[in-house]
Order: C-alpha cells, then structure tokens, then sequence
C-alpha cells in the first residue's frame, strides 16, 4: 500500500496538473502521508497547500479508496478550488450554507454514490451531528484540515468548531492532515491537540520570500509615516489610473483605515477601504474594485486577508505594526505571489504595541501576547537580515542565508544609525528623579489600598484621569499628580531603582505589582467596608497642594538626612507661605517670614527648584 501510494505520486502529479515536481515542504508532507503518519504541515502562502491534500485524494482514488473530506472556512473560495478541479477532470463539490436544499441533496447523493474524489466543507458543517451521520459508512480516503491554525484559540482567526474535528474520527477511520501558513511551535501543539492528531509528523516548509524586500521604518509619527507612504506608493507607480500593480495599507484599527484612505484619496491616489465595522455589500464593493483594479489601493484591517490570493499586489504597508510576527507575516506575504519583486515595509513603534495591548481583552492571552510583542519589537529593532529572521521565527532548524535584498542586507549601516538614536532618545527622556521625588513615590506606595503596576503607579503620579485608574482608587491618592512633570518612563525607571534598593517590594506573579516591603497586604472583600470609609475620609479632608506636599516630603527628607528635626530644617508656616507666595527668586525667598539668610544659604536652591516644578 505504502510503495504503491509513493510510486503513484509524481505520474499522477504530472497527469492530472503537469508539474514535473514537488516543491519542498510538499514533498516531505505527502511523502509522511504515504508512509501512514498524520501530518502538519506549515507552508508558507503561496507555498501550494492545497496540492498537499488533492494529490493524495487523486492517489486514492486510483487505489480504489474514498473521499478525500477537505475542511476550509473560506466558503467563498470553495467555488474556485471546485471549478479548477473539475477542470482538471477531478470529481469535486463542496457543502456549506450557500448551497440551495436541492443542491446540497444533490452533493450529498454523489458522496453517497462514491462518486467524489473530493468533497469540501465548512467547519460549521463538519461539526453538525447530521453531517456526521451523513458520513458514517462511507468511505473517507483522508481528512484534510485547511487553515489549521484556526484551532488555536489565541489570535483572530479562531474558529470553535475546528475544536470539534475530533469528533469526526467516531463515525470514520481516516487520516488527518493539517494545513495552514502560519503556526509558531506553541500553535503546532495546539493544532495537534485540538485535532487529536495520531503518530504526527510536523512539516516546515521553506518560508523566504526572495523576491521581497523587507524593511522597517521607526517612524512614530503620523504626518511622517504618511509621508513616506505616499513617497513609496509613488516610486512604486501606484498612482496612476492605470498600470500594474496595487497596494494594500495595513492599519490597526478601524479608524485609522479610514483617516489613512481619506488622506491618500486627497494625495491622489484611486484608494478603497475595507474594515469589519462595514457592511457586507460595502466590503464586497471595496474587494471588487480593488481586485478589478478600479482602486489600487486598498486600505484594511487584518479583516480583510485570508484566502486573498491576488498575484500582483506590489507593495504592502503596515501603517501601524501588528501584534505579532505570524500575523506580520501572513499579511506581508500576500505581496507578489506570482514572484516578481514586492515591498513590505513596517512602520514599527512603542506606541504601536501599546494599541496592540489594549486591543488584547482577554487577561489570560496577555501573557501570550506579550510574547508576540516581544517577537514584533525582536524583528523591527533587529540588526540581522529580515529574511533570515522570519524564516527562522517559523523554521527554527531552517538553513538560512541573508536574502541581499532588505532594508538590513541593503543598507545595514543606516539602519544600525537609526536604531542607536533611538536608544539615545530613549535613554535621553529618562530623568533620573531627586531625593524626594523619590520620596514622593514610597509614600504613594504607603497610601496603596493594594498594590498596583508600576505603570499605573507612574500615570497616577503624572496625575492622569484615566478611567483604569479609578478603578484602583488611584485619582484619591493625595501624591496623585504630585509628579506631573515627569515622565511617564523616567518615573517607572525610579519605581524600578526604588526596587533594587528594595524601598519597594515587588508582588504579585503574573502582573507585577509594587508594594512596601514588610508591609501586610489587607484583604478586601467584605471588609472592604473599612478601606471605603477611609477614602471618604480623605476626600472630605481638604486636601492640600502637591507644592505643599512636595515641600513637605524634602522637609522630612533634608531632616532624616541631616539628623536634625523637620521644623529645624523650615517651620510649617513657612511651607504654607511658600506655598502661597511660589517665590522664583531668592529675593523673594527673603520675602518668607521664618526664613532666614542661612536657611536660603543652604536650601534656597533646592526650595526654589521644588517650587518651579510643583507651581502650576
Ligand atoms: P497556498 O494554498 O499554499 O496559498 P496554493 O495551493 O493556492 O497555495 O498554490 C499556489 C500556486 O502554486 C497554485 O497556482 C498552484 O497550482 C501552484 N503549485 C502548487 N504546487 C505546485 C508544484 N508542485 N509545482 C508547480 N506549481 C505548483
Ligand atoms: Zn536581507
């Protein structure tokens, strides 16, 4: 059986389609399948998935054996892959919801006549009972999963019936074969798992993409991204009305598909727009022209992607960067599929993963997520080719060479400049905080009802109104704002040096929290009661200045430092007269009733500082 399968294949290969080879991924994939393992195998887009599983079905066939049962939750694209075998003399139907009553009768009857050679289904329909009684006792050669990835509960293609696949092996005995573009190895496991897979052989096909050019802009801005989008479209020919070639531009959400598309359509350029938040007949519109080449530019969410198979797309853009790699990847790789050159260019920043976060709902895909993000930033910032990278994100053992064509291999020197600036700016914008700035933060800390993110500890210094901070009471807290000018960064960065100096205890595992060390975290629940009331208590309380209170905590502080008591250092009235009067100069300090020549001597300086930070 298996000899008889492995001498069938290239004679069939070359009958049915005239190809005189298998390419590399395939052939590993069906050589696995010949030799009766269960199969993933991961080929890139373009890669010919689908020949992994039409030329084992035409092999059985001519074995004598059944139905090749082909799972695909692109309807739209069934029609296709029916029409273009049957051309081929292949006996093929699909079964989903477009069908008429009478049509899907008709399908039905030619399975049960063991007529077809391959039968296409939507996952929808694959995990109705009905669907399997249908196909209980009838003989099914093998069964191919389209689009494995779709299993995986994590990202955006995830589709819950493909969890009920499993479930066909009670009415049939055949071989699964899972296909799909995209898959990390935690993926692969899903994929396994979720399918059940048996005695399973994991295939990588080759992902580079020569004909690519891979580059990554660091630009953050919105005005220079768009700029150097149109610059890009432009040297690539896209604005004509006619010529080869279209573009698609990636953005993040919704909203920006739209801005973006009316700035390009006011540049000139014959732009069309696709996101989930349009009707059906709208985004059916936009593909239309778009593939029509009415619109040569087409401006989308990941919405619109799988199963397009449009050979000349020229240029992609991603105007924001995705939250991961594979998905960068798959939408990157839809250019020139019929391998002439194409363009990929990422736009890539801090604040594009800051979106991708808040698009991530689901606190348990947080953790995954970041891991995505953290493969994002690893490509944008990365100094080795492009190329090499993907390849091995998706193919770790693969052997790899630079590709000679990205913006690294091109033009590694620029890019290397660009990234040590960034560095340099980033660095540059963390201030390194004074004593009682620090001050500031402990006992904010001190002041927590529970302990909470550096991040949302930073923003309530900074005196944010964000919603997610009311949440944790942190608008009441009296330091909120008292650390408003500044940043967001340069305060996370003290939080973390007040850790290391163990002034602030880490807690809490999955989402890193600060609080005091040695001090007992209170339960809430039902005695929460108690932490209300003393929240009102504070709000009633009149709630005094953070120049007061700035001036307080360096009181303290100079006190603790110099071992004297905090009125010597400057008496409580003169900090309210401070606080009243905001002196700039020290001849104005001489104005302060308490304050004496010595006394300005020595923290003149230092108040007026305070004083110029906190006046506002
Ligand atoms: P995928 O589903 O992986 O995106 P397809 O199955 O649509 O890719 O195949 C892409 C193209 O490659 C199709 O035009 C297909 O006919 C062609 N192709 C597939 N296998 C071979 C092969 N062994 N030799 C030559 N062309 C092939
Ligand atoms: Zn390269």
């Amino acid at each position: 059986m298996k000899e008889a399968r492995k001498d069938l294949l290239l004679p069939t290969l070359s009958e049915v389609w005239g190809y005189s080879d298998l390419r590399t991924g395939q052939r590993e994939a069906i050589e696995a399948w010949a030799g009766g393992q269960e199969v993933v195998a991961l080929l890139p887009t373009g890669g010919g998935k689908s020949m992994c599983y039409q030329l084992p079905a035409l092999v059985e066939r001519s074995l004598g054996r059944g139905t090749t049962l082909v799972i695909s939750p692109l309807i739209a694209l069934m029609q296709d892959q029916v029409d273009s075998l049957m051309g081929r003399g292949v006996m093929a139907a699909a079964l989903n919801s477009h069908l008429s009553r009478y049509e899907q009768e008709e399908v039905e009857a030619a399975l049960e006549a063991e007529l077809l050679d391959v039968l296409l289904v939507s996952p929808e329909r694959a995990a109705k009972s009905q669907f399997r009684e249908l196909i209980r006792g009838c003989e099914i050669a093998l069964i191919a999963v389209d689009e494995a990835h779709c299993v995986s509960s994590w990202g955006h293609d995830f589709r819950p019936e493909y969890m009920r696949l499993d479930e066909l092996r009670e009415v049939v005995d055949a071989p699964m074969m899972a296909l799909t573009a995209t898959a990390t190895p935690r993926v692969v496991s899903e994929i396994i798992s979720g399918l059940a897979l048996k005695n399973c052989e994991v295939i990588r096909g080759d992902f580079a993409r020569p004909n690519l050019r891979f580059s990554v802009s660091l630009e953050s801005g919105k005005d220079a991204r768009l700029e150097a989008i149109v610059a890009l479209l432009e040297d690539k020919g896209m604005r004509g009305n006619t010529g080869d070639g279209k573009a698609i531009i990636y953005c993040a959400s919704r909203k920006k598909v739209e801005t973006i598309a009316a700035e390009l359509r006011s540049a000139n350029f014959r732009v069309g727009f696709y996101h989930g938040g349009r009707s059906q007949e709208d985004r059916q519109k936009a593909q239309g022209a778009f593939e029509a080449g009415r619109t040569r530019v087409l401006v989308a969410t990941n919405a619109f992607g799988m199963g397009i198979d449009y050979p000349d797309v020229r240029v992609i853009v991603h105007a924001q960067a995705p939250g991961s790699l594979e998905a960068y990847y798959q939408e990157a790789g839809r250019a020139s599929r019929d391998g002439e050159p194409g363009y990929c260019l990422l736009f890539y920043s801090a604040g594009d993963m800051v979106l991708q976060r808040r698009l991530v709902r689901d606190a348990k895909d947080r953790n995954r997520s970041n891991e995505a993000l953290a493969g994002m930033e690893a490509y944008a910032m990365s100094t080795r080719c492009r190329q090499e990278l993907l390849c091995l994100h998706f193919a770790p053992d693969a052997d790899v060479t630079a590709c000679g064509v990205c913006d690294l291999c091109t033009d590694g020197d620029a890019v290397a400049a660009g990234l040590e600036e960034k560095r340099a700016a980033k660095l540059a914008s963390i201030e390194s905080l004074a004593d009682f700035e620090l001050d500031i933060i402990v006992s904010a800390v001190g002041n927590l009802r529970k302990p909470v993110g550096k991040a949302s500890l930073a923003r309530a210094l900074r005196g944010s109104k964000a919603k997610a901070l009311r949440k944790y009471g942190l608008q009441n807290l009296p330091e909120h704002g008292a650390l408003k000018t500044r940043s967001e960064l340069s305060i996370i960065s003290a939080i973390d040096g007040l850790l290391r100096d163990r002034r602030l205890a880490p807690k809490g595992q999955k989402y890193p929290t600060v609080w005091l060390p040695n001090k007992p975290v209170r339960a809430t629940g039902p005695k929460a009661k108690g932490a209300r009331s003393r929240s009102t208590t504070r709000k009633t309380r009149p709630r005094s200045s953070n120049l007061h209170r700035a001036l307080e905590l360096y009181r303290n502080r100079t006190a603790k430092k110099l071992r004297w008591k905090p009125y010597m250092v400057v008496h409580n009235k003169v900090i309210t007269q401070l606080d009243a009067k905001r002196p700039h100069s020290i001849e104005q300090l001489y104005e302060i009733d308490g304050l004496g020549p010595a006394k300005v001597e020595q923290f003149g300086y230092e108040l007026l500082d305070i004083v110029r930070r906190y006046d506002q």
